[in-house]
């Protein structure tokens, strides 16, 4: 929505208008035969590489375009609105959610090999946190990193990988050092090492055309060059980049609500009962207030969270952590009033609102739950 927030400049709203030409001309006509394959063309990445949208907020000496977070935030919300969940979710999870540790702490050899060409689109990662037995607590994590001559040889499983079954390379964290947090180091982990397999991809309630995946290390050895950063500080890492990848939720939570509503209005003013449209009973006409009125406070909550990140940077931990609970937590509160609307043709595959219910099932979950974001804010406000 151009204006919708005073941080938003005319240079912001061209660049989403120019994106949703994007989006309607190359996304949206694929968008269910995506889903319905269960992932979408690699050739994505590679056209959207090239049309600069993978880099925007990176170095420009690797390709990036050293933009605020407000076109991440854009890219996030008109992405989404193509139809397809899973598409946005992949593509954002290459560019913000795997690539960011390694804009931000990279080495220049590191950047040259894997974001530079990442960024065009010729290489696609993932973030691999969560395992099997660590998702919340982080500090859980038990793949290790076992440093032996010249390599660091991996061993473990990650669970839950976007991207995982296509993977060129991975932004990896694992266990350097002693048990808890502090031993914790990120890995540049490419896809071609000896002793890495993909497990079967797993199949989930929505966003179905990102591919999500189980993946498992046997005696991987990787350079000890890839390390990022520092050995040990990976913990801290992951959680400065979390308050991106949270935000990129609160984006995408944003885009689908303006998707239910523009569903929601067109069917209320279509469906006849009674006599008359269903937008003209007051019942009707109310929800649908307090759904307008909901998305407006998403919006505001999420673009203040952006205008903090964007001022504070890791410091805008309070405010994005509200934007991702309001936002995930709210989407599907709309979801289901634009469901009930619809009646039994929401219940039907056919129906956008039948897709649309399921995917945003995840929102409380990817990116940190919604329990988490409330602890962080309990913490921040000294409970
Ligand atoms: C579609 C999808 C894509 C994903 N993509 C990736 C990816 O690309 N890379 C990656 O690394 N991970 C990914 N994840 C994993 C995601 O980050 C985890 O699922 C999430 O962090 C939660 O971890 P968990 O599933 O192990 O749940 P758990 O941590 O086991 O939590 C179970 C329940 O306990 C609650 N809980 C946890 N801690 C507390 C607490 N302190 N107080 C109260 N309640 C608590 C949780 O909120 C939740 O309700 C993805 C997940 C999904 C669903």
């Amino acid at each position: 929505m151009p204006g919708a927030a005073p941080w938003l400049t005319p240079e912001h709203d061209a660049f989403r208008k120019a994106l949703r030409t994007v989006v309607e001309r190359e996304l949206a006509p694929h968008a269910d035969e995506w889903e319905a394959a269960g992932i979408f063309p690699r050739e994505i990445f590679a056209l959207m590489g090239k049309l600069g949208y993978l880099g925007l907020r990176f170095s420009p000496d690797y390709g990036g375009a050293g933009l605020d977070f407000w076109y991440t935030l854009i890219l996030a919300e008109e992405l989404v609105k193509c139809g397809s969940v899973g598409t946005a979710v992949g593509l954002l999870a290459h560019m913000e959610f795997a690539l960011s540790v390694i804009d931000a702490r990279g080495t220049p050899e590191q950047k040259t090999e894997y974001l530079a060409p990442a960024i065009r689109g010729e290489k696609i990662a993932a973030i691999g946190i969560t395992e099997p037995g660590a998702g919340s607590d982080v500090g859980a994590i038990r793949t290790t990193a076992r440093r032996t001559g010249g390599d660091w040889v991996i061993n473990g499983a990650k669970t839950f990988i976007t991207n995982g079954t296509r993977a060129d390379f991975l932004s990896l964290l694992a266990r350097t050092g002693d048990p808890g947090p502090r031993g914790l180091s990120v890995i540049i982990f490419p896809t071609d090492t000896k002793g890495f397999r993909v497990g079967k991809a797993l199949r989930k309630m929505g966003a179905h055309a990102s591919d999500t995946a189980e993946l498992f290390f046997d005696e991987c050895p990787v350079p000890l060059r890839n390390l990022v950063g520092e050995e040990g500080r990976g913990f801290g890492y992951v959680m400065d980049h979390f308050k991106g990848e949270r935000l990129v939720l609160s984006g995408l939570a944003l885009g689908v609500m303006e998707r239910l509503w523009q569903e929601g209005t067109r069917y209320a003013g279509e469906r006849q009962v009674f006599g008359k449209p269903l937008g003209q009973f007051q019942a009707w006409r109310h929800r649908l207030a307090d759904a307008r009125t909901t998305i407006e406070a998403a919006r505001q909550l999420t673009y203040w969270a952006c205008e903090r990140l964007n001022r504070d940077g890791p410091d805008a931990s309070l405010a994005v952590s509200m934007a991702k609970l309001f936002t995930a937590e709210h989407v599907k509160r709309v979801a289901n009033e634009v469901f009930q609307l619809h009646g039994g043709y929401g219940y039907i595959e056919e129906s956008p609102i039948c897709r649309l219910y399921r995917d945003v099932a995840g929102f409380t979950i990817g990116a940190g739950t919604s329990e988490v974001m409330r602890e962080i804010i309990a913490r921040e406000a000294q409970l």
